[in-house]
């Protein structure tokens, strides 16, 4: 059974209480200790393979706040985490008009560094960031294909694991992922996942802002039983 918890945009000060996707890095950093009751997986296949309750950390879009806020926190947690990067918005500052502001992303030295370091992954969160399912199936094909020949390019290596856009998939995106080569896919749907889940169709929960280390332990208990040394 693991547990896979979602993060976006990590900020220096407290953030406004309307945007549901930024964290502060004081409170990434309580939930990181509160994740540390339980075993944090290194990859997603660690997770699927682990035998006990395990927590899975990942950030989506690949902001540059990931590598100015999240990271030094896992650093100095000792954090696991995956991060899914867009290529298309590699190097790219987008005003988003969701957060009416602009939004910077990593820049392909960044997201090399960051990956070649132990403890966090680089993985594939398509090209454009658009929403697979509304895509023809030459599109959705060319889609996949460019997030994954561009990630490849740049980390030297194949991206193994995918996050869905918007968590936007069906039948026919889960075929085409598997196509493109990918072992394990994560969605937006809340829960947690058994040994037997779907790979391709991996439930997450969304960390939320106002959580505390004791409301995010309550979550992680719900969904996991007890942390391994309450069970010992
Ligand atoms: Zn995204």
């Amino acid at each position: 059974m693991f547990l896979i918890v979602t993060y976006h945009h990590v900020v220096p000060g407290r953030p406004d209480g309307h945007r549901k996707l930024f964290v502060s890095r004081d409170r990434l950093r309580e939930h990181c200790l509160a994740m540390s009751a339980w075993p944090v997986a290194t990859t997603l296949d660690a997770a699927r393979a682990a035998v006990t309750p395990t927590v899975v950390v990942t950030f989506d879009d690949g902001y540059r706040n990931f590598a100015d806020e999240a990271l030094p926190v896992l650093a100095e947690t000792r954090t696991p985490a995956t991060l899914f990067a867009s290529t298309g918005k590699i190097g790219h500052s987008v005003f988003e008009p969701d957060y009416g502001c602009v939004q910077h992303y990593l820049d392909t030295e960044a997201l090399r560094l960051i990956d070649k370091d132990d403890l966090v992954q680089v993985e594939s969160h398509g090209h454009s960031h658009r929403p697979l399912t509304g895509l023809g199936d030459q599109e959705l094909a060319a889609e996949l294909a460019a997030g994954t020949t561009g990630l490849a390019a740049l980390l030297g290596r194949q991206p193994r694991h995918f996050c869905y856009p918007y968590g936007d998939h069906d039948d026919r995106v889960v075929a085409a992922t598997a196509a493109a080569g990918y072992q394990t896919a994560v969605t937006c749907i809340d829960g947690n996942n058994t040994g037997a889940a779907p790979a391709l169709r991996l439930c997450r929960i969304a960390a939320e802002a106002q959580w505390t280390a004791s409301d995010l332990r309550s979550v992680l208990t719900a969904y996991l039983g007890p942390a391994t040394w309450e069970r010992r």
